[in-house]
């Protein structure tokens, strides 16, 4: 009864109802690259974090800001504003904390995967940019799930946030975790969500890209099929493709990034076995 009162308001009143109802909250962990967890501490209708949205959440009658930390995020006092409903805006204020990355040096055979020729650079720019797009997107008729299971069965690998250097050159540092397992291996949909985007792209190799709601989005690269068509509902443990070793890669092995507010942070703070 209660959900059917709100939806009505919600029709009524466009401006009421923002925060959507979830049932767990991910890992809080204040450093670049992690996840803060703030409490409005007010009914806001909106958030913002260095001019992007950010995903406002109502756990168990509480209302939390769930926010993405760059990995280049500078440590100390970092704030977001929130609006309510009648204009008015409050700023809220978090510290993001020191944590140390190390250094991973790859060896790829590919030259060209280190040092695109012109032609690539264009491909490049090109796939960076539909991608950012479909990390951008922004789809309320979602409601986001943050209990994740692994989306393969392999070993997973501590190294989102890496400092990455190829062919002894410095890189972006690593911005997703590495499951290895064998090429072939099932993928599957860690949580609910619509195919946003798939692509055969020039480092990620064979993509997907699936909307959980409320910016919170993920990535599938390096794929050897991809199961699943663009605009697809699926459900938490369905199928969406296998493991390969398309694109940049040293072996076969999925690559899993999860983006918040279009932050790639680490994927491990959204695990529950
Ligand atoms: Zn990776």
């Amino acid at each position: 009864m209660r959900r059917i009162l709100l939806c009505c308001a919600a029709l009524l009143c466009p401006f009421f109802v923002h925060a959507v109802e979830v049932t767990s909250l991910p890992v809080a962990s204040n450093v670049p690259g992690g996840v803060a967890i703030v409490e409005t501490a007010m009914t806001a209708t909106e958030g913002h974090y260095r001019n992007d949205k950010i995903m406002l959440v109502d756990f168990e009658g509480t209302q939390y800001a769930i926010i993405g930390i760059p990995l280049n995020a500078a440590i100390g006092e970092h704030s977001l504003t929130l609006e309510s409903a009648d204009g008015t805006k409050v700023t809220r204020l978090f510290t993001v904390q020191d944590k140390l990355y190390v250094e991973q040096r790859l060896t790829i055979t590919n030259e060209r995967q280190v040092n695109p020729n012109n032609d690539d650079m264009v491909r490049i720019n090109r796939e960076s940019a539909e991608m950012n797009e479909a990390f951008s997107s922004w789809d309320e008729t979602l409601q986001p799930v943050f209990a994740m299971r692994a989306p393969v069965d392999g070993v997973r690998s501590s190294s989102f946030g890496l400092k990455r250097f190829f062919n002894e050159q410095p890189r972006a540092p690593h911005s997703g975790m590495d499951i290895a397992a064998p090429e072939g291996t099932p993928i599957y949909a860690p949580a609910p969500g619509v195919v946003r985007s798939t692509g055969e792209y020039f480092f990620n190799g064979n993509t997907i890209i699936l909307d959980h709601g409320h910016g919170l989005i993920s990535l599938y690269c390096h794929m050897n099929t991809i199961d699943v068509a663009p605009g697809t509902r699926v459900e938490a443990g369905e199928q969406i493709g296998k493991v390969g070793q398309t694109g940049r890669v040293t072996g076969p092995h999925l690559h899993w990034s999860i983006n918040l507010n279009n932050v790639r942070v680490d994927p491990a703070l959204f695990i529950q076995d």
